[in-house]
């Protein structure tokens, strides 16, 4: 799970890691106006959007006035920045900068351990710094379960010309960085820049944080960090049911077993001339419960039209999935979306059967994924006719 600024900082000040003093988000130019108003200028109006390069982008304003602030706020409230709408702002009391640095922990998979990057050279992209001057960027793995004390740190940054106050202050830093990083079970704790004030004081002025999604189960208190607009209810809804979704534009749920088959059914939608309302992978040994589950969370989507199951049967029977799907309707109920079951493999031919034999409305079977495609693209009424290019059938 990604973090925005905001809660990365908040996340970092739990942890002792000192950052920019704290601000407040505004979802409107009024909000932002009074919150600068509070906190006495200047101020910060920053973007809150799942993207860097926010700055170049016009989404990070220094306001010398409360007015400014909201003449900024409203510029920003509404930005598309690389495909993220923003839908709030950061608000916070400006901070004076000497110096800035980059500083970052992270998961190395290569390593399968974690990897300190360090460099006197903040504010700017890291990949850049290191291509241009690889010297000036310390990489060092270090051992996940040692970690790192103020000593290791120190000589970390010291290789890279950092001195004197700021030496002092990023390596205390660096040192609660990494603590920081292992008691909230993240995979990425970025900070650029990290920055010296004039008051020799050494803080994050952002953040950007990566969480595992593997240990949530550790800490509750993640489920309470809000997620960006956009999708974002129904795919914070799918991540608290431990689904693998991801919320698309169109108007056909798709839902399958396997992400590789869910992908390939999301190209037929298309070649079919329709458009996928979002993925939902149910897993590879999906049971029958966790079939329903996903055909009830799909269809609670009210950008659905029509639903497509595409289920290839391995470890997972067909008619076991046929017996879900019924099972799953009954519980829902009154139903006014059609679902197209595609079923293929182990026991398809008695999981179709079970499904005629039910005879319910709502229900059109397929045994082949283009033509359940096709079939669930013409029930959502905005789709082309059969063409003689989709009616070569693949297994998958
Ligand atoms: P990013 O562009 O998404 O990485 O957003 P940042 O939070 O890193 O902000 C971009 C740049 O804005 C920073 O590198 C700073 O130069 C500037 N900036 C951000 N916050 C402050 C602040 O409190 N005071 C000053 N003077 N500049 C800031
Ligand atoms: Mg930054």
């Amino acid at each position: 799970m990604d973090l925005m600024e905001y809660q990365g900082k908040e996340l970092f000040r739990r942890h002792g890691i000192p950052t920019t003093p704290q601000g407040e988000i505004a979802k409107t130019a009024d909000e932002a106006q009074r919150l600068a108003d509070t906190f006495g200028v200047p101020v910060m109006v920053k973007a809150q959007v799942l993207t860097g390069g926010r700055g170049k982008a016009g989404g990070v304003k220094f306001c010398k006035t409360p007015a400014d602030a909201r003449e900024n706020a409203e510029r920003i409230l509404g930005l598309d920045i690389k495909g993220h709408v923003v839908d709030r702002v950061l608000v916070e009391p400006a901070s004076d900068i000497a110096d800035e640095y980059y500083l970052s922990i992270l998961h190395d998979r290569v390593s399968k351990g974690y990897k300190i990057i360090a460099s006197v050279e903040g504010g700017v992209e890291i990949e850049e710094t290191n291509r241009t001057h690889p010297e000036k960027v310390a990489k060092v793995d270090i051992d996940p379960t040692a970690g790192i004390d103020h000593e290791g740190a120190r000589s970390i940054l010291s290789s890279v010309g950092f001195e004197g106050r700021a030496l002092e202050g990023a390596s205390d830093l660096l040192a609660k960085l990494a603590r920081g990083f292992v008691d909230a079970d993240a995979t990425l704790f970025e900070v650029n820049p990290l920055i010296s004030t004039p008051a020799g004081d050494v803080i994050a002025l952002d953040s950007k944080v990566s969480l595992d999604n593997n240990a949530m189960f550790r800490h509750p208190e993640y489920a309470e960090l809000e997620q960006p607009g956009g999708g974002g209810d129904m795919e914070a809804r799918a991540k608290a049911k431990g689904l693998q979704y991801v919320k698309l534009d169109g108007d056909i749920g798709v839902m399958g077993n396997g992400a590789g088959l869910v992908m390939s059914t999301l190209d037929v939608v298309h070649q079919a001339g329709g458009s996928p309302a979002n993925f939902l992978d149910a897993g590879g040994g999906a049971s029958a419960e966790s079939m329903a589950e996903g055909i009830a969370f799909v269809l609670s989507d009210a950008d659905v039209k029509v639903m497509l199951i595409n289920i290839f049967g391995g470890i997972t029977r067909c008619d076991d999935v046929a017996r879900g799907v019924l099972g799953a309707l009954d519980q829902i109920g009154e139903l006014h979306q059609t679902l197209v079951v595609r079923l293929d493999g182990t026991n398809a031919d008695e999981g179709r059967r079970i499904l005629s034999d039910a005879g319910h409305p709502n229900i059109e079977t397929a045994a082949k994924m283009v033509a359940a495609a096709e079939k669930a693209v013409a029930l959502a009424d905005g789709g082309r006719t059969y063409s003689d290019e989709t009616t070569q059938e693949t297994t998958q």
